[in-house]
């Protein structure tokens, strides 16, 4: 089946769909965006994701054009026309072709664009032997500048941050906040485990609400493992006996190192374990 691409309620092949240079997604990563999993044909989660799609694009004074009702039954016919059982969605609202000029209000219509393709994990050995993390010297969006639970389309924060990862040979990157505590990872939500109690971030910390973030504290509730949400710093995560990553595209992975110090055992934990294979049928059901 060839790839079909949605812009604005109309289908094209991918050498096809285009928006304007002058769109001010382009000009100055203005508008927003999520990325979403396909499992067994069906959208993992939608309603949550276009729920943070609207919060994003309101934060940013961005009027989505098509209703929410709509969108999730475009998104879903995208999906069917493009006939992956198994894949990722990107979905995606642009300002809209503007001047040479900052003005939004400069902008014509928002450009509203879904692509759904496959989807490439980490490696396998990644999930089986977990990942290293090195912290970053880039510090995460300060929340009063630009708030980290906007999903913009300006990611050169989280880019910087993946680049410092990447030349020290770790695929994903901590970042810690302006007060110097862990927010996030470049592309995914941190947890450490300690004493059998779960931990992460708060959403005060300066992070990207994570879809999967939320529904693995549900998943712990659920399993009977205490958790809370509370302000951590390296030190938390180099003593703890567990740390993992979750997002929509990593799912759950374990991270074993961070900056070279071995976590708990230096293997994937059991309650991450645990999570990881509830969180996969969860997915599934
Ligand atoms: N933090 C950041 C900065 C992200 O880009 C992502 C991935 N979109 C996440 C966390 C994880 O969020 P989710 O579980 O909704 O994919």
């Amino acid at each position: 089946m060839t790839q079909q691409i949605y812009i604005n309620g109309e289908y094209y092949a991918k050498d096809e769909a285009k928006i304007s240079v002058y769109d001010h997604g382009l000009l100055y990563g203005d508008g927003v965006f999520e990325g979403m999993r396909i499992y067994g044909g069906k959208v993992f989660r939608l309603e949550q994701h276009l729920i943070r799609l609207w919060e994003s694009a309101l934060s940013i004074g961005l009027k989505i054009p098509i209703a929410p009702d709509q969108l999730s039954a475009d998104v879903n016919d995208c999906v069917s026309r493009n006939g992956l059982e198994e894949g990722y969605i990107r979905l995606i609202v642009t300002r809209g072709a503007g001047a040479l000029g900052l003005d939004p209000y400069k902008c014509s219509e928002p450009q509203v664009i879904c692509i759904v393709d496959k989807i490439t994990l980490y490696p396998d050995s990644l999930y089986q032997n977990g990942l290293e993390l090195v912290t970053a010297a880039t510090i995460r969006n300060h929340p009063a500048a630009l708030s980290p639970r906007v999903k913009s389309l300006n990611y050169l924060n989280n880019i910087m941050a993946k680049m410092e990862g990447l030349k020290a040979g770790c695929v994903e990157a901590l970042m810690l906040n302006h007060k110097g505590e862990v927010a996030e990872c470049t592309g995914d939500n941190l947890f450490i485990v300690k004493n059998g109690h779960l931990r992460t971030p708060p959403v005060e910390a300066g992070i990207l609400e994570g879809i999967t973030r939320n529904a693995v504290l549900e998943l712990a509730e659920k399993l009977g493992i205490q958790s809370s949400e509370s302000a951590m710093t390296r030190h938390d995560i180099y003593t703890a006996d567990e740390c993992f990553l979750t997002g929509s595209a990593a799912e759950v992975i374990a991270a074993v190192k961070l900056d070279d110090r071995q976590i708990g055992d230096g293997k994937p934990g059991p309650i991450t374990k645990q999570l990881n294979e509830a969180f996969r049928v969860l997915v599934r059901e």
